[in-house]
């Protein structure tokens, strides 16, 4: 199935009800683990990479190419309906480097930018990616995060219905990251609390698709009361590190005796695979608590 635009993937999850999880990938073993899951829920997903823990560096000299070609040709070999995404680039050079890397969908991590550059600067990505057909994700209003462990708020602010409202207008952009209590890089023991009632005001101000970032953090219950308010996207990163983190620690506390078997190989030795495995998991899971579980057929 070829690429499917991130607009459609989403106006389906917001007509049905779900929400389509974008699984922030980090190398080959994780993009391949993210669709692997897909695939065996029957679930549409938004595979990418991410800017906002990446070196930048590194990304601008041939990383956001690396995985826009990657993310792209497992997209196109998929049976379900899958978007790409170059998520949280710190720039819009930096996510203009997504466009025609393979990605169909962009987003620039624009939380603490003065409201002038943050409208300037969305409405010339919007401008730029529309004409390659690639879809744009913005945000308004700041989410507060873990630092050391630490919830971390001094930037945080939540997004109003009426900013909300101006800056869609204004920018064109074609979904929303809002900011309503939830958090980002949660891995301890932090329970954010998510203001349903905001998104549904938020969700009446704005004809544009919602999306909650910081999904490691937010319990089950409330991400589902998320989706029933109008969320049609859920971010989901630290969490997945996590997960695969914990079991490669597990796999590689065992001596290595064929490491041709156990790196790379593919075969059941593979400890990245067998990590994969892990992470696989822990994805159905959520994309069971998203509702987007079935719902690749159309
Ligand atoms: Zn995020």
């Amino acid at each position: 199935m070829p690429l499917v635009p991130l607009p459609e993937l989403l106006s389906h999850a917001g007509k049905k009800k779900y929400a389509v999880g974008y699984f922030e990938s980090w190398d080959v073993y994780s993009l391949e683990a993210t669709v692997a899951a897909a695939e065996a829920n029957g679930s549409p997903v938004i595979i990418g990479i991410g800017g906002l823990s990446s070196n930048h560096d590194w990304l601008q000299s041939g990383g956001i190419e690396l995985y826009g070609a990657i993310s792209a040709s497992l997209a196109a070999r998929a049976t379900v309906p899958i978007a790409t995404l170059f998520n949280e680039a710190d720039s819009f050079r930096e996510a203009a480097g997504g466009l025609g890397a393979g990605f169909n969908s962009v987003m620039m991590h624009t939380q603490g930018w003065d409201q002038e550059k943050l409208l300037s600067d969305t409405a010339s990505l919007v401008a730029a990616s529309h004409t390659v057909n690639v879809a744009v994700e913005g945000e308004i209003g700041a989410l507060a995060e873990i630092k050391d462990g630490v919830l971390d708020a001094a930037g945080a602010s939540y997004t109003s219905p009426e900013a909300a409202e101006l800056f869609v207008r204004e920018t064109g952009v074609d979904c929303l990251a809002v900011a309503v209590g939830n958090v980002h890089f949660v891995t301890g023991s932090h329970i954010p609390t998510v203001q349903v009632d905001l998104i549904k005001q938020i969700g009446n101000a704005v004809d544009v698709p919602l999306v909650l970032h910081g999904g490691s953090g937010t319990p089950d219950d409330q991400t589902r009361q998320a989706i029933a308010a109008g969320i049609t996207k859920v971010n989901v990163g630290t969490k997945l590190k996590y997960v695969f983190g914990n079991a490669l620690v597990a796999e590689l506390g065992q001596p290595t005796e064929d490491p041709n078997l156990a790196f790379g190989s593919r075969f059941e030795g593979d400890v990245n695979s067998r990590a994969g495995q892990a992470l696989m998991r822990e994805i159905q899971r959520l994309m069971d608590v998203f509702g987007s579980t079935g719902q690749a057929t159309r």
